[in-house]
């Protein structure tokens, strides 16, 4: 069976994306990969994300993302892809895994996030977030008055150098060459401010795991080998990202950095139609929680209106069972249908986008195996006098007549569980 949508991911970007998705009736499937939560799961306080004055720590964070998604409806799979068919005609794009079935959506949301790249060397795990950083806006907040080392050559690093500028005592830029590759006027902005350049320097090791801090670092001259200790109290590593995209190669216009291309943003539409991207993995610049859920709404909400606007016709599937199950309703047939006892009366009309998604959900629960309600169908438009007896005044609206009276009426687009729950 096709999903109306899949969300590969379940970071900031993925859990907003299904908070939307569930609330436009689309029940998505989240996929949450082999980070579950994303990238804030790893990291401790998070001061900048609005509504928490008390602050919040990142796993907190995402499980509450997480809670509101499962609240809404969204299907959490602790699944991670391992590789896609994605169709260039609007057709399912299917999700493949290690082991177990594959899965196929109409529309598919890629919210797979980036990760920071790493040096490697002796103490930076030990020490990552006890000093050492991958992001300034995130940390560099805790640094106040205090002595970093930047370590990078492009804009990123000079942005981040400049930023903490702004905070810190005194920080020290660590480039491996004699020359950034950064912008000219980012290079100008670095030499004219007060930042000190380490030039022709790697990081050689950071100390010191057993104190639980960063207290100094180790520098290597890559001309003569030379070595130097240089204290300080964070390192910021800005050595680049990491988009988690290999994945879409050759099926996705990718940029050169490996981050997905969007076609037209802000819209978050990829070069494939009904595939979507949000958050890090189409961001290389704004790369903080915030905007990657900014992103996870522009993407729920740019699917939903993908699928509004495939074409009305009824699918194969749907044409069949609406042949056995669901009935088509008129001024001759109606009052007859109400007689079967407790049935479901879908308004529709063929303009209308929701009520095709409405047909859908429908036809797949009447193909339920336990399934055994009647479900009728009244095109508005074709039967005007039904729509006004019952003053219809939006569409879908699903009525529950019980004995030839109306029962129960549900305004919009309704998910399986709730019309099970209103036959009940
Ligand atoms: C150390 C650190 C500290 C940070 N602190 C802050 C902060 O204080 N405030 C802030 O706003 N931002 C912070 N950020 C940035 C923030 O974490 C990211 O901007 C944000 O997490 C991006 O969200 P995302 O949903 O795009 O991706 P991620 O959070 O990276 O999530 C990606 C998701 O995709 C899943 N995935 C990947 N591949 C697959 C696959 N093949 N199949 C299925 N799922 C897959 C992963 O499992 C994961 O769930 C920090 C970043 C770092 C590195």
């Amino acid at each position: 069976m096709s999903e109306q949508i899949i969300i590969l991911g379940s970071g900031p970007a993925g859990l907003t994306a299904a908070i939307y998705a569930s609330r436009a009736g689309l029940s998505p499937i989240v996929l949450s990969g082999n980070l579950p939560g994303g990238l804030l799961t790893q990291t401790s306080t998070v001061e900048n994300f609005p509504g928490f004055p008390e602050f919040i720590e990142g796993f907190d964070l995402m499980e509450r993302m997480k809670a509101q998604a499962k609240k809404l409806g969204a299907k959490l799979l602790f699944k991670n892809a391992t590789a896609v068919e994605l169709s260039q005609d609007g057709g399912p794009h299917v999700v493949r895994f290690a082991s177990g079935e594959p899965l196929s959506s109409r529309a598919l949301i890629i919210a797979t996030g980036s990760r920071p790249r790493e040096l490697g060397g002796p103490g930076e795990a030990e020490l990552r977030n006890r000093g050492v950083s991958y992001c300034a806006t995130c940390d560099g907040p805790l640094y106040r008055g205090k002595d970093v080392v930047v370590v990078g050559g492009g804009d990123t690093a000079l942005e981040e150098a400049l930023y903490l500028a702004g905070l810190a005592k005194s920080v020290t830029l660590v480039h491996r060459r004699d020359a950034f590759r950064a912008s000219q006027a980012m290079v100008d902005r670095v030499l004219s401010s007060s930042i000190h350049i380490s030039w022709n320097s790697t990081v050689h090791e950071i100390h010191d795991p057993a104190a639980g801090r960063v207290t100094s670092v180790t520098l290597r001259n890559t001309q003569d080998g030379s070595l130097t200790d240089l204290p300080c109290d964070a390192v910021f590593l800005a050595v680049g990202h990491l988009p988690d995209t290999a994945l879409f190669a050759g099926q996705l216009n990718l940029e050169p950095d490996g981050s997905i291309h969007l076609a037209n943003p802000p819209s978050t539409a990829t070069s494939v139609p009904g595939v979507f991207a949000a958050g890090d993995c189409a961001d290389p610049v704004y790369r903080q929680a915030i905007n990657a859920a900014a992103a996870g709404c522009r993407a729920a909400m740019d699917a939903s209106r993908w699928l509004q606007s495939l074409p009305l016709s009824p699918t194969k599937k749907e044409e069949s069972t609406m042949a056995t199950q669901i009935q088509h309703l008129d001024l001759e047939n109606f009052e007859d249908f109400l007689k079967k006892g407790t049935v479901l009366v879908d308004f529709w009309a063929p303009w209308c986008g929701p009520c095709r998604m409405q047909g859908q959900i429908l036809a797949e629960l009447a193909e339920e195996e336990n399934f055994h309600g009647n479900i009728g169908k009244v095109n508005v438009d074709e039967a005007r006098d039904i729509a006004v007896k019952y003053n219809i005044m939006s569409i879908p609206t699903l009525i529950v007549f019980k004995n030839g009276e109306p029962d129960k009426v549900l305004v919009g687009l309704q998910d399986s569980e709730v019309v099970k729950d209103a036959l009940k």
